[in-house]
């Protein structure tokens, strides 16, 4: 989300005749987009900051700019030493002007924000494609509804001319982003039917969506996504614990036993389902058993990979006032064992595809040599040969390096 937000603060500048330069020494204003969903990613911010006194220091005319998530929860950053403004998550049509008259502060936000009209110059062939923005569920440790705001979906006819856009611009694949995705409705049409709408663009060779929650997913989804080639056939399904006494704490509305059913019933309409989620370790209150019971899920549902996570209190969340948190080792070394019980999946179901032929699109280059291609079911494969971005092949997979396929081109598609 903050990737496609960034593209859009891009857009709003080069709209203006700004220029992107690739270092901080040759700009005159450097904006940090941040995060707040965990401790971690603020600190990490607060590192990035720390690390431009030395510029500011040489450069004193430079401006620095907090925004995002962090500029809305830590008003008091205003007093870093490098920190000239803050701009919150629906602010950004204000930044031009804001720095453009070289102010100080908070910039104000606009309400009900969607960013509507603005539509991203993409920087490759894969783009990110916002349809919602904030969230209204109130999970008890999330911070994003308070730092994103409510739950608005933008209009299908602005998300279809900007796929559209995106497709002239040379674009194959769309990820459509939503915090709770399933939650889009917008006069009538709901999430599988924007969903169906923009997999009607048929130069839209690639169509992912992101985050799914498995209290508002309806069956036709995975219909929807088995009568349309171009949708991938990959689901991201937070879990975040399998004990229904902390999923209930958590207030994530749906129970394991609702999860599985929903997994059981999306891989029989979807057999080479990839399935991802992410598992919040060491909430409050959380006791060995419940422990005990998300390892066993996560070695029963083995998820293609997971993103895990150890508890972090955020301020203003509702499990910021629990008074059973438990110790950082605890939550460490359950982290730890989850991470090791996980990776091993995931490291069996890459060589399970060792020897298979999949039709690859190529995406991308690699860091370290050959190309970024992505199976029909979302896998990322490695491509060597050559192979043009922008392309399809058939890549036989012939060895895994860690949990990365690698394969060689068959064919053309
Ligand atoms: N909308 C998505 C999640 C968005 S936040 C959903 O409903 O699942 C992305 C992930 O960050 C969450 O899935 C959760 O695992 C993690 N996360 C959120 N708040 C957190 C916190 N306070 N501490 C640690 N991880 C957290
Ligand atoms: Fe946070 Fe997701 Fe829950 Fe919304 S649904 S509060 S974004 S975890």
């Amino acid at each position: 989300m903050n990737k496609y937000d960034s593209d859009i603060i891009k857009t709003l500048l080069l709209d203006e005749d700004f220029e992107d330069v690739s270092t901080p020494e040759e700009a005159n204003f450097v904006l940090i987009n941040t995060c707040s969903v965990r401790e971690h990613a603020e600190k990490r911010a607060i590192g990035r900051l720390n690390s431009l006194k030395g510029l500011k220091n040489k450069k004193p005319e430079v401006i620095i700019g907090v925004l995002g998530c962090m500029a809305k929860e830590l008003p008091d950053l205003i007093n870093h030493p490098v920190v000239d403004f803050l701009a919150p998550p629906d602010s950004y049509r204000n930044l031009v002007k804001w720095i453009k008259a070289k102010k100080n502060g908070l910039i104000p936000e606009y309400k009900n924000e969607q960013y509507s009209n603005i539509f991203i110059s993409p920087n490759n062939i894969s783009s990110y494609l916002s349809i919602t923005r904030g969230c209204n569920y109130f999970c008890s440790y999330c911070i994003v509804p308070y730092s994103r705001g409510y739950l608005r979906s933008r209009p299908p006819n602005e998300i279809i001319k900007e796929a559209e856009n995106l497709v002239k611009n040379g674009v194959r694949e769309i990820t459509l982003l939503g915090q709770n995705i399933n939650a889009y409705y917008y006069k009538g049409v709901d999430f599988p039917g924007i969903l169906k709408k923009v997999a009607g663009i048929k130069e839209i060779e690639r169509l992912n969506f992101l985050t799914s929650h498995p209290k508002d997913i309806p069956l036709s989804l995975f219909d929807v996504m088995a009568e349309h080639k171009n949708v991938t056939n990959y689901l991201h399904l937070p879990l975040q614990s399998a004990s229904n006494r902390i999923l209930m704490r958590m207030r994530r509305g749906y129970t394991i036993q609702d999860y599985m059913s929903l997994v059981n019933k999306g891989r029989k309409i979807l057999p080479d389902l990839t399935l991802t989620t992410d598992i919040l370790i060491g909430f409050p209150g959380e006791k060995d058993e419940d422990f005990k019971e998300t390892i066993m899920a996560v070695k029963k549902i083995r998820f293609d990979q997971s993103y895990m996570f150890a508890y972090s209190e955020r301020k203003s969340t509702l499990s910021a006032l629990f008074n059973d948190n438990l110790e950082e080792r605890i939550k460490n070394n359950r982290l730890r064992y989850l991470i090791e019980v996980q990776n091993e999946i995931t490291e069996e179901k890459a060589h399970a595809l060792k020897g298979k032929e999949l039709e690859v699109l190529v995406v991308d280059k690699a860091k370290k040599g050959g190309k970024i291609g992505k199976s029909k079911n979302g896998k990322i494969i490695i491509v060597n040969g050559v192979a043009k971005i922008g392309s399809s092949y058939i890549v036989k997979i012939n060895r895994i390096n860690g949990w990365v396929p690698i394969g060689e081109i068959k064919k053309e598609v």
